[in-house]
């Protein structure tokens, strides 16, 4: 029999988490105006909110935390960030930055000017927000099979080149500073881009003079895919595939929230000398000096351990495989989700799960709202009220797909627990037919509403 996965590590320290009932959930929930986000954590049992800071970070980090070097200027905790991000993106230049979006700020600081448009594959809602912020325009270039969500497409992140070439034809080089590849997309479903379709970005965009970007917040998650699902690259390290990728754009923006397997820190990697001096003043005003970027010493340490341990095969399949495994219970439960399973998360296509809630009521919502009331489980609405309003008609925003985000923390919870979140979804499946209401928005914030927003039941 070939073995099956298990877990790379084991565990020296414990969490304990408190199990409500449903009774608690009901009144609290309501008490937080149906806003998961507002929701004190120990009121959640499973917290799938997000893997975003979320995991646990290794002996080895928190050695590192030990040994961070705290000096303003040049700490040698920077020195060894530096060094670490050079050997796996081949980027000279390194800017640390708080946390990811800040890292967009720096670097959209520099680059996106008013009426720009930045092409890319469905970016991700900070980064829409920090160029919508600009007064520019964020321009979804991603291949029309990602939003189908039981196609099965072993690259849905892909951008679709048709898309992409109209776009440079229309706005030209001088409306359009960069394109930014997202790895994974998150947007649309934690779905991996392919060497081969970044290759052909890079060959377009160079026709074009337009520089590439990448959102790189899951890279790693994004070379363990590339390495499953294209032959050339089945052989190779992950640390080589995501050289390799790197190689084909000028530089990233990173959240280590995620890929970086620590709980707080981004940064920007660019090859560019004058970019880089560019981005550093910005860096200097928005984030502190250039050598630590609104984090800790210790904080640099450790990101530099969790980048070279995230960047290690054993690490990923342990990770995907557990995705895998509460996907593929889902899909034997009858459970719409988008497949193939993601890198860093389940989506669960609420408009199909709960197909008699119309969608002026949110179906994602709703079905996030359910599952907290029946397990404790917290998911995340990816849907019409993370689109938010369009800018210009203060519309509702209704995307191609409502989902439901169970987005899993990194080397945080078992297997147990998978089965659990399971059978909670699954009985909520066998009561569908009797939930035909959903929200309504009582109040909501300018931009990025989902954090704030507050609803009423309908
Ligand atoms: C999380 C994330 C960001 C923003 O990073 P923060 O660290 O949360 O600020 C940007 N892009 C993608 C794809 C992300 O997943």
């Amino acid at each position: 029999m070939e073995l099956p996965f298990a877990e790379p590590f084991r565990i020296k320290m414990v969490e304990e988490i408190y199990q409500s009932t449903r009774e608690e959930r009901e009144r609290w929930i309501k008490e937080k105006d149906y806003n998961l986000f507002n929701l004190e954590s120990q009121k959640v049992f499973i917290d799938l909110l997000t893997d975003s800071g979320t995991g646990a970070m290794s002996d080895k980090q928190w050695g590192a935390m030990m040994t961070g070097d705290e000096s303003y200027a040049g700490s040698q905790s920077f020195q060894k960030l530096k060094a670490t991000v050079n050997a796996i993106t081949g980027y000279e230049y390194v800017l640390p930055t708080h946390q990811g979006r800040a890292a967009e700020n720096v670097l959209f600081s520099a680059l996106v000017k008013e009426g720009n448009v930045i092409p890319g594959n469905s970016h991700f809602d900070t980064t829409k927000g920090h160029i919508e912020f600009r007064k520019a325009h964020a321009i979804d270039c991603t291949i029309d099979e990602a939003f189908d969500s039981e196609l099965i497409h072993p690259f849905k992140g892909n951008i679709d080149l048709n898309k992409l070439e109209a776009v440079y034809k229309q706005y030209g080089k001088e409306n359009i500073p960069f394109t930014l590849i997202t790895i994974t997309c998150n947007s649309s479903g934690g779905q991996p881009v392919s060497v081969d379709n970044i290759r052909k970005v890079k060959a377009l965009s160079d026709q074009y003079g337009i520089p590439i970007f990448f959102d790189s917040a899951r890279f790693a998650e994004n070379a363990y895919f590339i390495k499953e699902r294209e032959e050339e690259f089945k052989n190779h390290t992950i640390k080589e595939i995501a050289k390799i990728v790197f190689d084909l754009g000028d530089g990233m923006t990173m959240s280590s929230k995620k890929d970086g397997l620590v709980n707080i820190g981004g940064f920007i990697a660019l090859n560019n000398e004058e970019l880089y001096k560019k981005c550093g003043n910005f860096g200097i005003i928005y984030e502190g000096y250039l050598s630590y970027g609104g984090l800790a010493g210790r904080d640099l340490a450790a990101l530099a351990q969790g980048l070279d341990e995230a960047t290690e095969y054993p690490y990923l399949k342990s990770r995907i495989s557990q995705i895998e495994y509460l996907g593929n219970k889902l899909i034997e439960y009858g459970i719409p989700i988008q497949q193939p399973i993601g890198g860093h998360a389940i989506f669960i296509d609420a408009v199909k799960f709960l197909p008699n809630v119309p969608r002026e009521e949110f179906p994602a919502q709703t079905l996030g709202i359910e599952l907290y009331k029946e397990a404790g489980v917290r998911g995340v609405e990816i849907g019409t009220i993370l689109a938010d309003r369009d800018p210009e008609t203060r519309e509702n925003r209704y995307p191609k797909l409502e989902l439901l985000r169970l987005a899993i923390p990194r080397r945080t919870y078992f297997q147990s627990h998978m089965d659990y979140i399971a059978v909670a979804l699954k009985n909520i499946f066998d009561r569908r037919d009797e939930i035909s209401k959903g929200y309504e928005i009582t109040w909501e914030a300018d931009i990025l509403r989902h954090f704030t927003v507050k609803l009423k039941e309908k």
